[in-house]
């Protein structure tokens, strides 16, 4: 069976064709022609002799999704798009265009054990963890597809990605390598609901990319209710968990927080939010909350909060000394808008 090239690291790679290839330079054109050409087709490795493509193609394969859905936004451009895997499993993620300086929301898992209420990815059942090459097949897909070069990479597709945290640092280390993607730290966003112990390990490995917390509420109760299987950690520790990260890293950190109506969107829930952050020492430069106000899905009685009550939330929070920023639903027309990546 051949095996799939993106699943390797560069120095896995170089081991498997170690047989085939003596010279360092030629597997150098090769990770160039996987990576920053992203060539769909050993073909296309013109300066790679025919009997050595020919050879790789006996052994390898460079794509295993398949693009069996495409939905444009004719608000702002976003393209949602459904993947297909090799044993037949669907998952999404979504391409923000932003004048050359293009994003993708890519996912870590196929469905989400999380089960945030308000979220439809949530609604699907977790089938497994996608591999190294499949998260890193998504952006070279999404960049074939487009013509188009991504500069950013959100961790928010669907999963948890600390729950598929091998294989993450494998697809941090590709995005990163200046070899392979060459992605800024600053521009890659990690995110998690919650998963203390991840976080930690994540702030000791020292990645450097940003965090992002899914907070999403001021109290146990409340946030049990949004996020049914959160980890069990408090938002004591979590908020530490945050600062520790900042402290590590010194990187950013985003708290995220969904606003629903009557749920999580009071001046009390704010002002009760400005001072966990004080508290926890979390009012400084380096800290951003992304106010989310909750994007409509299927089969979910929420609803989204007034525009008064969203500019009430901020400005409690900015008096407050937060950095706050409203983030603006990326393409709600076509279902890729925060939350409702599911089927
Ligand atoms: S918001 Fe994220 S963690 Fe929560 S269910 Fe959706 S994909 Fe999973």
């Amino acid at each position: 069976m051949k095996k799939y090239i993106l699943d390797f690291t560069v120095a896995q790679f170089k081991t498997a064709v170690k047989s085939i290839i003596k010279e360092g330079y030629r597997v150098d054109q090769i990770i160039e022609w996987v990576y920053a050409k992203k060539a769909s087709f050993f073909d296309e490795f013109t300066n790679i002799s025919k009997e050595l493509r020919e050879e790789l193609n006996k052994r390898f394969t460079l794509r295993c999704l398949k693009i069996v859905k495409k939905d444009h936004s004719i608000i702002d451009g976003t393209i949602r798009y459904a993947f297909q895997t090799i044993d037949k499993k669907y998952f999404f993620a979504v391409f923000l265009p932003n004048k050359g300086k293009n994003s993708v929301c890519i996912s870590s898992q196929i469905g989400c054990p999380v089960s945030c209420v308000f979220c439809s990815s949530g609604k699907v059942k977790l089938a497994r963890n996608l591999t190294r090459g499949e998260i890193l097949e998504q952006i070279l897909q999404i960049e074939n597809d487009t013509k188009e070069k991504v500069s950013g990479v959100l961790f928010m597709g669907m999963g948890e990605p600390t729950l598929n945290l091998n294989n993450m640092a494998l697809v941090l280390n590709s995005l990163l390598s200046n070899k392979e993607f060459g992605i800024g730290k600053r521009h890659i966003t990690f995110s998690s609901v919650g998963n203390v112990p991840a976080i930690k390990k994540l702030a000791d490995d020292n990645f450097g990319v940003r965090l992002a917390l899914s907070l999403h509420a001021i109290d146990e109760k409340q946030r049990k209710k949004l996020i049914p299987n959160n980890f069990g950690f408090s938002i004591e520790d979590m908020l530490n968990a945050g600062g520790y990260y900042l402290k590590k890293t010194k990187s950013r950190l985003t708290i995220e927080y969904i606003l629903v109506k009557n749920i999580n969107d009071s001046a009390a829930a704010a002002h009760k939010l400005a001072r966990l952050l004080r508290h926890h020492e979390l009012l400084n430069p380096d800290v951003l909350v992304n106010l989310i106000p909750f994007n409509p899905v299927g089969g979910v009685d929420f609803q989204t909060p007034q525009e008064e009550t969203i500019q009430k939330f901020k400005n409690i929070l900015k008096i407050g000394g937060t950095i706050v920023n409203i983030r603006q639903a990326k393409g709600a027309d076509i279902g890729a808008a925060c939350g409702q990546l599911g089927y």
